[in-house]
């Protein structure tokens, strides 16, 4: 018989009206043939007014204890939910999460699942009732109880969908699917009918903020479709699943994360190692460092810039004041005022010219970008807060997003999908770890060249000139990094193919002369090492293993670019094919 989960966030059930609506729907779908199970959330606003009770009571709440309090707003839901099916003449039986056995790591209010036991909900769907389990909720080895962290609910009903091999996983919230972009900011956004897993993760860490990430990570694993749909509605929502809605697109959706802080150390002697020192100082305060860019160093001395959630700003200024005085680095300084605008889809990654059609658009605008980075399927640009409504408007518009684009494939949940499902879960099974991360590949390509152009200066449109001009010349750029700049100025970086190299310095030489900055700099031949993987941001430590293991052994990294599927390293040429062997060793654990 076929499972199918509901998942019902906090508004989904925020009275007992909306509980009752919410017992109809598993009942329809109990009557269509399947068995049932429903993940609920705590009720309306509940998490936040317990965290704000726990608040009063004390500034820093043990974890534990956090995890015992946040616990009992599922446990609220879930006996009303069982009430309300019984209530309409079904069967049903609430779980908790130690019930149900969903045990996870002791990392209090943001643990990670472990391993969940299917028997007693298989059991009791096989006795013929809907199970109403807790999400958000687990249990760790010692019997304490933990939480998946805000909004772990959408985690717990994939990771069930995993392991009972559902159907479909519906997650029943107050939006009616996912749409290319927030459509308070711009109106005209278009909810899209179908999205892959990749694109929803880089989306939803660039600020698209409709699910857990955690939970897109699970369902890619395990090849579960996701079907994101209104409890208000019958619109036909979201499939979230292996394919995109359309390849012949480009892009997929815009998003912004609005409240950002940039950093940038200057000055750090550029030796390998003095990165790590930096990074792993800032892992320490629990800090995830987002866009990182340094500068291929001048004079022996790099800069090194980042941005961190603006939250996070305090933390990151004492890691960063500790690191310069431990690197003598010459300074360091930092904007609060700035927000990341990005643009992601599987289609850019065979597909030339999004780059610059984004960075003309802003351009045009009178938009500074003031950092770049770019991933196969995702460009970030940095831009003011006070420009950033606009720039998302802006590339929205570019990239026509609020049109439908032609008709997508049907949508795939296939067997082979299925199959492919399972052997994940015997594969994640062996590793004894539900959520642990896994490395599914470490490439190395040789095939390309970088040109640094020095002291570009920091004003709109520059970036869409120089990239505009190389693609003009028929040049296919790869991977882009812009730097913030010392005094109005900006180095901007860029990978391409070598036999284009003599070609695209032509072109940054005549550039540079035009824009009055020094000569561009140049290597005929770099090394991109790409390592793939899942939970590759959401595991901090995949950034700093990487750039560790590689200053173990005398490599510096030029270039750096991470997203939620990957983490890409421009070094030297030369050392290209050791760099390879280094991260291989080095992950060797982890890769599958
Ligand atoms: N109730 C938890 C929260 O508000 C979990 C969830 O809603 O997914 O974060
Ligand atoms: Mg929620």
């Amino acid at each position: 018989m076929s499972i199918v989960v509901q998942k019902f966030g906090g508004t989904s059930v925020a009275d007992s009206k909306k509980i009752l609506a919410a017992a109809r729907k598993a009942i329809r779908a109990q009557k269509e043939g399947h068995q049932v199970v429903m993940v609920v959330s705590a009720m309306g606003k509940n998490t936040d007014r317990l965290v704000n009770l726990a608040k009063e009571i004390t500034e820093e709440p043990p974890a534990r204890e956090m995890d015992m309090l946040l616990s009992t707003g599922e446990q609220v839901s879930v006996a009303l939910v069982a009430m309300a099916v019984h209530s309409l003449g079904h069967e049903a039986i609430s779980l908790t999460g130690a019930q149900i056995g969903i045990v996870t790591d002791s990392t209090h209010t943001k643990a990670r699942i472990r391993s969940i036991s299917s028997e007693r909900i298989q059991q009791a769907l096989d006795d013929g009732k809907i199970v109403i389990a807790a999400g958000f909720q687990g249990i760790d080895e010692s019997f304490n109880i933990t939480t998946l962290g805000r909004g772990g609910s959408d985690t717990t009903a994939v990771a069930l969908a995993a392991v009972l091999g559902a159907d479909s996983c519906e997650i029943y919230t107050d939006v009616d699917g996912i749409y290319t972009t927030d459509p308070r900011v711009v109106p005209e956004a278009r909810r899209v009918t179908q999205i892959s897993y990749d694109e929803m993760l880089e989306l939803a860490s660039a600020g698209a903020g409709v699910m857990h990430n955690r939970s897109i990570e699970f369902a890619k694993k395990f090849s579960v479709p996701v079907h994101v749909r209104s409890s208000f509605s019958d619109n036909p929502g979201t499939m979230i699943t292996t394919e995109p809605e359309a390849f012949s697109q480009p892009v997929c959706g815009a998003a912004m994360l609005k409240n950002e802080a940039r950093l940038s150390v200057l000055g750090v002697p550029d030796r390998p190692g003095a990165a790590i020192t930096l990074f792993s100082k800032i892992a320490a305060k629990n800090v995830a460092m987002d866009m990182i860019v340094q500068n291929v160093g001048a004079g022996g001395r790099a800069d090194i810039s980042f941005t961190v959630f603006h939250d996070d700003l305090p933390k990151t200024l004492k890691a960063v004041e500790e690191a310069v005085w431990e690197l003598k680095a010459e300074r360091y300084n930092y904007d609060d005022q700035v927000s990341k605008i990005s643009v992601v889809g599987l289609g850019m990654a065979t597909q030339t010219g999004v780059a610059e059609k984004m960075f003309r658009a802003l351009g045009e605008k009178g938009i500074n970008i003031l950092m770049i980075t770019t991933s196969q399927i995702k460009i970030s640009v940095l831009v003011a807060r006070e420009n950033a409504a606009d720039a998302l408007r802006v590339v929205h518009q570019t990239f026509s997003l609020e049109n439908e684009p032609p008709p997508a494939k049907a949508i795939g949940t296939g067997s082979g999908e299925r199959s492919r499902a399972v052997a994940a879960a015997d594969m994640v099974a062996r590793m004894q770890g539900m959520e642990n991360l896994i490395i599914t590949g470490i490439e190395l390509d040789e095939s390309e060249a970088r040109v640094t152009i020095v002291g570009v200066p920091d004003t709109p449109g520059l970036a869409a000139q120089v990239f505009e001009e190389i693609a003009a010349a028929g040049i296919l750029v790869d991977m882009i990094v812009q730097s913030d700049g010392r005094e109005g100025q900006a180095n901007l970086s860029f990978t391409v193919p070598q036999g284009d190299l003599a070609k695209s310095i032509d072109i940054a030489t005549t550039l540079a002369d035009r824009f009055g900055c020094q000569a561009p700099t140049s290597c005929p031949k770099v090394a991109k090492l790409i390592v793939s993987g899942i939970g590759m941001k959401s595991h901090t430590t995949v950034a700093i293993r990487t750039f560790q293991s590689l200053a173990d052994v005398g490599i510096n990294i030029d270039m750096i670019s991470t997203s939620e599927a990957q983490i890409n390293v421009v070094v030297d040429g030369q050392k290209g094919q050791n760099a390879l062997k280094i991260l291989q060793q080095e992950f060797a654990d982890v890769m599958v």
